[in-house]
């Protein structure tokens, strides 16, 4: 199974800032010993027309150039360096490559980060500059139009955000495209306390554990089913429910979060749907524990990719 990563590009954090940066290597170390089925690829920059497939050209300059005002800088949560603009587009093209992977036959690829679905159209928030996610629907719509010279109409995206906090971002840039079903599973009480309408929403109490958790994805994975038909699945599968966030809020366990993500791939499995998933948060009062989380759900992905490879063997190709 193909993942990219780009923390070899290094965001330059002020000694002390709340971000655990270090997840991101860690990470890649931790699948390298112990998921040795995952390939791992360094990301691409996404361009600037990628970008502006979601963003808007004044942001795009503003974080290319360093011209983001300090109310902006703080609203993100990372101060503008060179570094942070040129992790924020290996971030996108991360996903965007995991996806297209995806696409093309893996039928199951991944980011090691990403998942930024604070950032809207026109600015950054939350720690996220740019909306991976966003773009990379936007570009598979556009490739799929232009290979299927839009036979059978526009391609359609399924985005799953299971990380603890809203997808605010997201929902405002798909709030009116129907080509883009978005669903989010969230803590009501957590950032960002202005929410934004989903397609779905699904608001969590504080505390909630797996059973309840759990169920509740069954009834919103079915509500999906009934609304939309995808073709494409992105899935943010956020380490952040976990009962040892310090920010999550939830009471998830390693056990059910595991069975968050084997439902979430099973279920796009069963309709033969690509899926790309990213990490986007987790917080874990000790570190280990976000990257263990993330580590649980490549193995689980790593079958589903395994199936995905045997069905190919099957069809001769
Ligand atoms: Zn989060």
């Amino acid at each position: 199974m193909l993942a990219f990563y780009a923390d070899s590009f290094v965001l330059p954090l002020p000694t002390g800032h709340r971000f655990p940066m270090a997840k991101y290597g860690r990470l890649r170390e931790r699948l390298k010993t112990d998921c040795p089925g995952v390939r791992l690829g360094q990301a691409e920059a996404a361009t600037d027309g990628e970008l502006a497939l979601v963003h808007t050209p004044t942001y795009i300059a503003a974080i290319a150039q360093g011209g983001l005002s300090a109310a902006a800088q703080r609203e993100i949560g990372f101060p503008w360096s060179p570094g942070m603009a040129e992790r924020a587009r290996r971030s996108v093209g991360a996903t965007l490559q995991a996806t297209r992977a995806a696409m093309a036959g893996e039928g199951i690829a991944a980011n090691l980060a990403g998942g930024t679905h604070h950032a809207y159209a026109d600015k950054g928030s939350g720690f996220c500059v740019f909306n991976d996610i966003a773009v990379s629907a936007r570009l598979m719509q556009a490739e799929h139009a232009r290979h299927h010279r839009m036979a059978g109409g526009p391609l359609r995206v399924a985005i799953v955000d299971l990380d603890v906090h809203q997808g605010n971002g997201t929902a405002r840039i798909f709030a009116s495209d129907d080509t883009v079903f978005t669903l989010s599973m969230h803590g009501a009480r957590n950032f960002p306390f202005r929410k934004e309408p989903s397609d779905l929403d699904v608001e969590l109490p504080d505390g909630c554990t797996d059973a309840a958790y759990l169920e509740a994805l069954e009834v919103a994975l079915d509500e999906l089913s009934h609304r939309f038909e995808p073709d494409l699945v992105l899935y943010l599968a956020g380490a952040d429910p976990h009962e040892g966030d310090r920010l999550g809020r939830l009471k998830l366990s390693f056990d059910g979060l595991e069975a968050r993500d084997r439902r979430v791939m099973d279920w796009a499995w069963q309709r033969r749907l690509p899926l790309a998933f990213c990490m986007a948060g987790g917080y874990g009062t000790d570190l280990e524990t976000t990257v263990q989380v993330q580590v649980n759900t490549y193995r689980v992905a790593l079958e589903y990719h395994r199936r995905w490879a045997a069905a190919a063997v099957q069809r001769g190709n």
